[in-house]
């Protein structure tokens, strides 16, 4: 099916199960194989997360950052808007930010950083972050003495424009950790009452409130996860 001027632009619309996937009928191609992949994440996520009877999503497969930038705004290869229920990705197969969708979708906003991109990272790409497993970022991190302290690491306020290639995979070990240590129940609770706007004290608070450990300890045990001498 062709529609016509969404974004100024003519789309192909292709239907699956939970998808509506609009591609530009000009050089993208869109596999069974690819949209089948996207139905098991995105089925395998809600369940993980208990939530199921949501909105399908909308797809929209862009062909570059430059129409990345015209059509969102953002100069990224992927985006999750919740409340449209939306991805916009350069990526037929997108499962950092269907990860989002299901995980900040019912909330319908994004708890802290940290624990936000640690979700999607943990659960997105089967490859980890940037092509490489979560432990081979741990073991690079650990040998270049790069491992960040959790009074930076879930502090929104020291994330910078180049943060990413490091925070990125630690908010994933730390979503990993906690996760291991607490289970998937706790970790939930707490990435339900998590803000965006959450100081590093209002996090800690409530990483507190919820495992009943104090956060000293708690980076105690992080830091015996990594295994680093204290
Ligand atoms: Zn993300």
């Amino acid at each position: 099916m062709m529609i016509k001027n969404k974004f100024n632009k003519e789309w192909r619309l292709i239907k699956s199960r939970h998808f509506d996937f609009f591609i530009r009928p000009t050089d993208r191609k869109i596999k069974m194989a690819t949209l089948n992949k996207a139905e098991r994440h995105y089925v395998k996520m809600n369940k993980l997360w208990g939530v199921s009877n949501r909105k399908k999503i909308t797809y929209y497969l862009l062909a570059d950052r430059e129409e990345m930038i015209e059509v969102l705004g953002k100069n990224t290869s992927g985006f999750a808007k919740l409340d449209d229920c939306a991805v916009y990705s350069l990526y037929p197969f997108h499962p950092h930010e269907i990860t989002h969708l299901v995980t900040n979708g019912g909330i319908k906003r994004r708890p802290v950083l940290a624990l936000s991109e640690g979700v999607a990272v943990f659960y997105g790409w089967k490859n980890g972050w940037d092509g490489k497993s979560i432990e081979k970022w741990q073991n690079l991190f650990k040998r270049q003495n790069k491992i960040i302290r959790l009074k930076i690491l879930l502090d929104k306020n020291s994330f910078k424009n180049n943060s990413e290639p490091v925070f990125y995979p630690q908010y994933a070990a730390f979503v990993k950790f906690f996760i291991k240590k607490f289970g998937l129940a706790k970790f939930k609770a707490l990435h339900k009452v998590s803000l965006s706007t959450d100081s590093f004290n209002q996090t800690a608070e409530k990483i507190e409130k919820i495992t009943g450990i104090k956060l000293s300890e708690i980076e105690q045990k992080y830091r015996q996860y990594w295994r680093i001498a204290n």
